[in-house]
């Protein structure tokens, strides 16, 4: 690995001057389980790294103003296991629950999972589907954009260099939804997704879909969401016939490639198995609720 200077900035403020004034020659350390790697491997070389201050705003997990605030150096650990999570989005501690080991688990923050920006990120679609938003702050100014406008491609995100993500912000759903979440992968610990897949459903009284969102991993350049197979859903009961539209698609919305974990082709059959897969348990936890 390069030689690189290491600080730990006390809060917020340190932390945006060291960026500012470093921009792109620093990176910010969380919990390390990505970062090192890609320092072992090459593919980051920064002269210096910042680690994430271990203080408000990367802390702290609450409700302000019907919305989740989750800090940015909050772990999976932390998301599988926090009764707010599992109450108001199990989808969230669902998905954070089959990321690596617990060892692992101890240390991956959800900031950290948001910024790597992999295809195959794990709490990616549940936050898609929860309408997660994402605070960027940096000296020059602050934004909270919706999550599905942060990626751009494998690796990409449009986050500045001077810019540190703070917090993850999710709506608390009005209504009663059920969701569900799915992970593809060749072992059940320890893999990255072949495919992954989230859902929530809403229905009213009668067991009519009012709202529905899918989003998939690991079968486009970014984690997506099928908007057209969600549309289809609405103001249907579910049934076999409608969860085949909904599942071809979402078909029509991915486009996988080949890798080593799997083909084009068995990822397209996966996107339509998981769709109904997660769609069905999503819509029976909502009607369960009615
Ligand atoms: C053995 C192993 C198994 C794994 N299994 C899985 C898995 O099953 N599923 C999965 O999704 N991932 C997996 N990962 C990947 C990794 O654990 C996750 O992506 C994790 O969430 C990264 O979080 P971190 O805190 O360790 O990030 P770090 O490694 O600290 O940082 C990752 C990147 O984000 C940037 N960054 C971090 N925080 C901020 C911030 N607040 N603002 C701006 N930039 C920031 C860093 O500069 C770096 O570029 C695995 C990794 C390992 C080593």
């Amino acid at each position: 690995m390069h030689w690189f200077d290491y600080c730990a900035p006390k809060n917020l403020d340190e932390a945006l001057n060291i960026f500012s004034e470093y921009g792109e020659r620093a990176s910010a350390l969380a919990g390390g389980t990505d970062l090192i790697l890609f320092m072992e491997r090459g593919r980051l070389k920064p002269e210096l790294v910042v680690e994430i201050p271990l203080c408000y705003p990367f802390v702290g997990l609450e409700i302000i103003d019907g919305q989740i605030r989750i800090g940015s150096r909050t772990t999976m650990r932390e998301l599988e296991t926090s009764p707010l999570i599992c109450q108001h989005a199990p989808v969230l501690a669902d998905s954070a629950r089959v990321v690596g080991s617990l060892q692992i688990r101890n240390m991956a923050t959800i900031g950290g999972n948001i910024c790597t920006a992999s295809p195959a990120g794990d709490t990616l679609p549940a936050l898609l589907v929860l309408d997660a938003s994402v605070k960027l702050v940096s000296k020059r100014n602050e934004r909270i954009i919706p999550l599905q406008e942060f990626f751009i491609g494998p690796g990409k995100t449009v986050r500045q260099p001077d810019e540190l993500l703070t917090e993850v912000i999710i709506p608390i759903p009005k209504e009663r939804i059920g969701s569900s979440f799915y992970k593809l992968s060749v072992r059940r610990y320890m893999d990255i997704a072949i495919v992954n897949a989230a859902a929530t459903i809403a229905v009213d009284e009668y067991g009519i879909i009012i709202d529905a969102k899918i989003s998939l991993g690991s079968v486009a350049p970014t984690p997506i969401r099928a908007y057209e197979a969600e549309k289809n859903l609405i103001g249907k009961t579910l049934n076999e016939s409608v969860l085949d539209e909904a599942a071809s698609l979402a078909q029509n919305a991915s486009s996988p490639i080949t890798d080593q974990r799997g083909t084009a082709e068995y990822r397209r059959i996966m996107v339509y198995r998981l769709t109904k897969r997660v769609v069905m348990d999503a819509y029976k936890k909502a009607v369960a609720q009615n």
